[in-house]
């Protein structure tokens, strides 16, 4: 693991920096977290055999059918929680994956509380953020269609993976004032959409078209 967190090769500080300016070039503005996608090994998320096209502008398989989100999406709607509201004291995750978009949450919210539906994945995350300190964490292995009551209200709903619309509990678990990020729809057309919980309900903005992998429902 040390060895690995090291800057050799494709962990040069060169190749994360053209990884930096892609993010730039593609519209990512928020230095706060330019800042974190910069300082955190992206590698480390991955198995070493794919590990050299970590910093790549693409999703990449790890393992069980899934993907670790592209750069650019992770930038993405990280920046779009982080714009939309005060502070970000409680963040709900659905799909934690390798844990790549956790660890870059957890550096700029209070507490993340993440969900994960396939138990192998969510124990190879646990393991990656503890090697890297990261321990404002909560994991759940649960079907994040249920959110996790336990601690809602949310300031912030970040989920990465499409269902075809959006799950009532995650909109009922949401603060007044909090947003969410999240694809809806199915196969190869998902757009992005911005949900925002007002006083008297909610508001929705369709941002731009995606593609990730299907929300699945039940454990594994
Ligand atoms: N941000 C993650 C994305 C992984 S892909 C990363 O960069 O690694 C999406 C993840 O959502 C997968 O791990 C998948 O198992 C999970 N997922 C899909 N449907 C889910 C559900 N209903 N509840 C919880 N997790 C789910």
């Amino acid at each position: 693991m040390i060895q690995s967190l090291q800057g050799i090769g494709m962990t040069s500080s060169r190749t994360r920096e053209r990884m930096i300016n892609r993010l730039m070039e593609q519209g990512i503005r928020s230095n706060k977290v330019l800042d974190v996608i910069r300082n955190t090994p992206r590698h480390i998320f991955m198995d070493e055999a794919l590990a050299s096209r970590a910093y790549e502008d693409t999703a990449l398989p790890i393992g069980y059918n899934q993907t670790i989100s592209q750069p650019y999406i992770v930038a993405k709607m990280t920046e779009l929680l982080l714009a939309s509201s005060g502070r970000l004291a409680k963040v709900l995750e659905i799909g934690t994956g390798c844990g790549y978009q956790t660890a870059i949450l957890a550096q700029l919210v209070d507490h993340v509380y993440s969900v994960e539906r396939i138990a192998p994945l969510q124990k190879k995350a646990k393991d990656r953020l503890w090697s890297l300190k990261l321990k404002n964490v909560s994991y759940l292995h649960s079907d994040g269609g249920w959110g996790w009551p336990d601690y809602a209200p949310y300031d912030g709903i970040l989920v990465a993976a499409a269902p075809p619309e959006i799950p009532e509990m995650l909109l009922q678990q949401m603060a007044v004032g909090g947003v969410m990020i999240i694809p809806i729809g199915k196969g190869g057309s998902q757009q992005l959409q911005r949900i925002t919980r007002t006083e008297n309900g909610y508001e929705v903005e369709k941002l731009e078209p995606v593609i990730f992998v299907p929300f699945q429902s039940g454990r594994k």
